[in-house]
């Protein structure tokens, strides 16, 4: 029979309401499991679960819980078949980012799910997002970081939270679901990732100090020439379309500029979760090229974000960032 770790950080799924509002409880969340007797069915894999310390709401995840999770996941590795990671929706696609990264030569499902109604709830989309995630986490397909959510199986750097308040909370805008929960469990097995047949190891991560800017009509980019100095480590840029910024506001190449020289990592990404960066396809891109910004492709924010602090945690020097930044490492982008 397949093992299952459940790690259990926090977010809504295990929710109660509390004089100020939806908070994690770990005893109410438990016994509210302990209710469902699908959980414990014969076709279901065996599974244990652990508590973060403390719950949190998922906006207040940090390096800090990355490497919590990461570690659990890495000190359990040999002894489960895969990991179910419940995590509030907030920062899922953030922290399944993350994990794809410092999960190294990783060959096991990291399943994150969450819900956007508490199972406290009598109507509630937590029971099935748990029960498929451990089956999918199950059924020996998965050999990577993935997020399931409202029926989808998503890759999980390629995920982004696309609504507030649908029960279909996540999209992966640039590549194909890896399986849809319908009557059955289909799996997509041409975009799933190979086993990996690399060692496993863990890369815990360093609170790097990255930015993000998101250009928009007038920004006035003077104001941000005081954050880029020396200490700033890499800077992600979500340009329009195909990475374009405004060409008049002359202004953002001197601070462009300035940011590389001060060996600040520079990547573009795009406001549209759907298409790709193509530096120098407009005028309007091609001098951010020239300024020192490397392509981030159709990476989403999240997935850049997570693999800048996943670099620069292993100590790479600021040219071999660069190069990577344009590479796909985990199937995080379409090159
Ligand atoms: N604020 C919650 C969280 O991210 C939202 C959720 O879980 O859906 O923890």
């Amino acid at each position: 029979m397949k093992k299952i770790l459940v790690i259990y950080t926090g977010g809504t799924i295990g929710m109660v309401n509390t004089p100020s509002g939806y908070a994690p409880e770990k005893d109410a969340f438990h016994n509210l499991l302990d209710r469902i007797p699908e959980l414990h069915a014969e076709a279901m894999p065996h599974w244990d679960i652990v508590d973060m310390e403390p719950l949190l709401d998922s906006s207040n995840i940090t390096v800090v819980e990355w490497n919590a999770i990461g570690q659990l996941i890495a000190d359990h590795y040999d002894n489960y078949d895969g990991f179910v990671v419940l995590h509030g929706t907030d920062t899922m696609a953030y922290t399944a980012s993350a994990l794809s990264f410092m999960l190294r030569g990783n060959g096991k499902p990291v399943i994150l799910t969450g819900s956007q109604i508490p199972l406290c709830e009598i109507r509630n989309d937590a029971r099935d997002n748990i029960i498929t995630s451990l089956l999918i986490a199950a059924s020996g397909q998965v050999h990577e970081v993935c997020l399931y959510f409202g029926g989808k199986l998503l890759r999980g750097n390629r995920a982004i939270k696309y609504s507030a308040d649908d029960l279909i909370a996540f999209e992966s805008p640039n590549y194909p679901a890896l399986a849809e929960a319908g009557i059955a469990i289909r799996y997509n097995t041409p975009a799933l990732l190979p086993p990996n047949r690399g060692r496993f190891a863990f890369q815990r991560l360093k609170n790097v100090p990255i930015g993000v800017i998101k250009v928009f009509p007038g920004i006035q980019f003077d104001l941000f020439d005081s954050i880029m100095t020396e200490r700033l480590k890499g800077i992600v840029i979500e340009t329009f379309g195909a990475g374009n910024i405004p060409g008049h506001a002359d202004s953002l190449l001197p601070i462009i500029r300035k940011a590389s020289d001060n060996g600040t990592v520079i990547i573009v990404c795009s406001q549209c979760p759907h298409g790709t960066v193509s530096l120098g396809a407009y005028e309007a891109s091609s001098a951010l090229k020239e300024a020192g910004a490397v392509s981030g492709y159709d990476i989403t924010t999240e997935a850049a974000v997570a693999k800048l602090y996943y670099l620069f945690s292993r100590g790479l020097s600021r040219d071999e960032i660069r190069v990577r930044m344009e590479r796909s490492m985990r199937g995080e982008i379409t090159v």
